[in-house]
């Protein structure tokens, strides 16, 4: 019986369920958690494998002699460029090392756009009536809260398992010139692990577009952060867009927050020779130049680009493990009830979680109750409204894989109580 559909149970027989797991839910508050789920972060084992940069770097001058504690060079030391180009399949002379974050790469380049345009503006987009960004959903909440606090209109397509729901934005960027960037995530992406397949990535680049100057931000985040030997291989978006006469639409990003520190790695940038000097061209008033201590660091650090490849395959023998203890607890609890599916993520960081219709909040509220903290429900939507408020984010990374056991347990628990009180609910 416990492989029946909850949907094709009698009522006598959900009553029952209904009262099991309101018991399982109240010894599961007598424990007394406290577990978190909440965000990405690396574990500190995790964090332990990159201590040897503490001690790095070792000398004060680069292969060029360049004396890193100086000013200066302000698209990153080569070595790092050229390691780093061959593991994001980019051509050294496109890809920029910068500062620590990503993110705030990103933010850059968004607000060069809406003050001073792209090289293919006709003007600045805050000069626009509006502007708005195609946001594949569920996504990366911290995208859709930049868009959100300069007022930039979000439209959601669905995030399939090959990328974001390319018909549709064929459809809306095809239409709308008011449609100036979207957002993907190409590898394992943030929440679901989605990976964009070659033919998305090659329609992606290629599709007509009624802003001239549309823009993919192309966040990598997670291109080298696989766990397991089906190791996904980024699309080439750069040269699929280059071929299709669109060179300066993707701009790439990534960082190493994943691979060494969060926060206190490098972040890269690649795009069309065009785009990089633009970018540089306004970058070049606001810094002169990045932490060359910290390239030089990360060069000793890794060696080569075999060596970064090394490095995370030590995070995922800690990682792997983390994301079965997921699934298993899933389907331990609520695997043929028909009220639950989850991503089996092949990389990244997350596990996306669908509940029935209505009841992703109250799975939160629960879980919270418990003692276990979820990312709010919505939190991986525009606005943070998730429409059919049915999406739960979880971030198994941080906590220890036997916290990460029994805050599962727990969360399946939750899940299972929750759909049965909406499948009970009178009137
Ligand atoms: N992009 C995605 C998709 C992320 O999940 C994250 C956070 N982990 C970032 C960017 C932030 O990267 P950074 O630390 O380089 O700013």
């Amino acid at each position: 019986a416990a492989t029946t559909p909850l949907a094709e149970r009698s009522p006598e027989e959900l009553q029952a369920y209904l009262e099991e797991q309101r018991e399982a839910y109240a010894a599961l508050c007598e424990r007394g958690l406290t577990l978190d789920l909440t965000r990405g972060k690396p574990s500190s084992a995790q964090l332990d494998l990159s201590d040897r940069l503490l001690s790095l770097p070792d000398g004060i001058t680069d292969a060029d002699g360049v004396d890193v504690r100086n000013y200066g060079g302000l698209t990153g030391l080569r070595e790092l460029r050229e390691m780093f180009a061959e593991l994001l399949w980019v051509d050294p002379d496109q890809l920029v090392a910068g500062g620590s974050s990503s993110l705030t790469m990103m933010h850059d380049v968004l607000v060069q756009h809406l003050l001073h345009g792209g090289l293919d503006s006709p003007r600045p987009w805050k000069d626009e009536e509006k502007v708005t960004f195609v946001c594949p959903v569920p996504g990366y909440d911290r995208h859709f809260t930049m868009l959100a606090s300069y007022g930039i209109e979000m439209v959601s397509v669905p995030m399939l398992a090959d990328g974001p729901d390319v018909a549709a934005v064929e459809a809306i960027v095809r239409d709308d010139p008011s449609v100036k960037g979207m957002w993907v995530v190409p590898t394992y992406a943030n929440p679901a692990g989605s990976v964009v397949t070659q033919e998305v990535a090659s329609r992606l680049a290629s599709m007509p577009a009624a802003a001239s100057d549309f823009r993919i931000f192309w966040d990598n985040a997670y291109a080298l952060h696989h766990l397991t030997a089906d190791e996904a291989k980024s699309a080439d978006i750069l040269s699929l867009a280059s071929a299709a006469g669109h060179p300066h639409r993707p701009i790439m990003f990534a960082s190493t927050s994943k691979i060494t520190y969060a926060g206190a790695g490098v972040a890269f940038l690649a795009a069309s020779r065009e785009n990089i000097a633009a970018y540089l061209g306004h970058q070049q008033f606001a810094s002169i130049g990045p932490d060359k201590v910290n390239h030089l660091r990360h060069i000793q650090f890794f060696g080569s680009a075999q060596g970064v490849r090394d490095h995370m395959a030590r995070h995922r023998e800690i990682l792997a493990p983390k994301f079965a203890a997921v699934d298993a607890a899933l389907t331990a609890e609520l695997d043929g009830l028909g009220i639950a599916e989850w991503t089996r993520p092949a990389g990244g960081y997350f596990v996306s979680l669908d509940v029935p219709d209505g009841c992703a909040a109250r799975v939160v509220a629960l879980a919270k109750a418990a003692g276990i903290a979820l990312t709010p429900a919505g939190a991986s939507f525009p606005h943070g409204q998730d429409p059919r408020d049915r999406n739960i984010r979880l971030a198994p990374s941080f906590p220890q894989l036997a916290e990460v056991e029994t805050a599962m347990a727990g969360v399946a628990t939750c899940v299972a109580l929750a759909a049965a009180e909406q499948l009970t609910a009178v009137g």
